[in-house]
């Protein structure tokens, strides 16, 4: 029986006991037996700084490419991302190599905007329970990556996957990004618990963050395996080509080299617990 705290209907597994397979580009897909791994950079900085990456992590074998162009950055003086000519710049890289994209909305006035340009919307996890921006993007038929809040408990984060999903749109994947605890040797604490819970709780596919979930470079590529041996379906690394240059994030991001190693050792741990890369 759901007990009281538990009043999600359509996230639960009981509504989809096969676990959702979500459709994000003609050859891209999330949930089944394949992991998805989605690279690029925290913040799109121009045209030929993404082809140049997304290049690069498509040899690599990625098939999806992340960028954000809207930043919720924690200080306003900060560098707030490229906007709506970072939108622009992310569908060109994406015609230009064929790979799937998603970027992060963080207003839902620009809802309608993002939606045109790419094929997967983010909603961050300083965003996680901005009800009206759930409610927008449930009214769009795009696959949503809906980030853990940075203090959220699994079952609030349902809960908004249970609004978007209210608002009509049932294409909604969970991304387990680290929460804030009395541990400062990391950024966040990734909950690696949160990955065996969920599919315990919900048919969504659910991905790891490692980069946001330990906030240094030198400890994604153990976490990312982490959580594909806990059953993630899928990854979202951050990648730069020279991330001390990176205009966001650059300590958390893997370099090409380190990137293609970490798509080098995935496959066998993949592989060991069921699942192909
Ligand atoms: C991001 O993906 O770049 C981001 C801002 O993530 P989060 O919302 O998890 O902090
Ligand atoms: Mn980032």
């Amino acid at each position: 029986m759901m007990s009281r705290m538990e009043q999600y209907k359509l996230v639960s597994r009981e509504h989809g006991k096969e676990g959702s397979v979500i459709s994000i580009s003609p050859d891209v897909s999330i949930g089944g037996g394949k992991i998805l791994i989605i690279a690029g950079p925290c913040s799109i900085e121009g045209y030929e700084m993404l082809l140049s990456l997304a290049k690069i992590i498509k040899v690599c074998g990625c098939t999806a490419l992340r960028g954000g162009a809207y930043k919720p950055r924690t200080s306003p003086y900060d560098f707030q991302g490229l906007g709506s000519e970072g939108l622009k710049i992310l569908y060109a890289v994406s015609n230009e190599t064929n790979l799937a994209t998603v970027t992060e909305v963080i207003d839902p006035r620009d809802v309608e905007l993002v939606v045109r340009y790419t094929d997967v919307v983010q909603v961050g996890a300083r965003n996680m329970q901005n009800y009206a921006l759930l409610k927008e993007v449930g009214k769009s038929c795009k696959p949503i990556l809906l980030k853990r809040g940075i203090s959220s408990t699994i079952n609030e984060w349902l809960m908004a996957a249970e609004y978007i999903m209210a608002s009509g749109n049932s294409n909604v994947m969970l991304c387990e990004r680290g929460i804030r605890t009395f541990e400062t040797a990391t950024r966040n604490t990734l909950d690696i618990n949160a990955v065996p819970i969920l599919k315990q709780k919900t048919h969504l596919p659910v991905l790891i963050d490692p980069s946001h979930g330990t906030g240094h470079s030198s400890i994604v590529s153990s976490i990312a395996k982490a959580g594909v041996a806990a059953g993630a379906d899928g990854l979202l690394i951050e990648v730069h080509e020279n991330p001390e240059k990176a205009w966001s994030d650059g300590e958390q991001s893997l370099n090409p080299i380190s990137f293609a190693k970490l798509m080098q050792e995935l496959p066998p741990v993949a592989q060991a617990v069921g699942r192909t890369i």
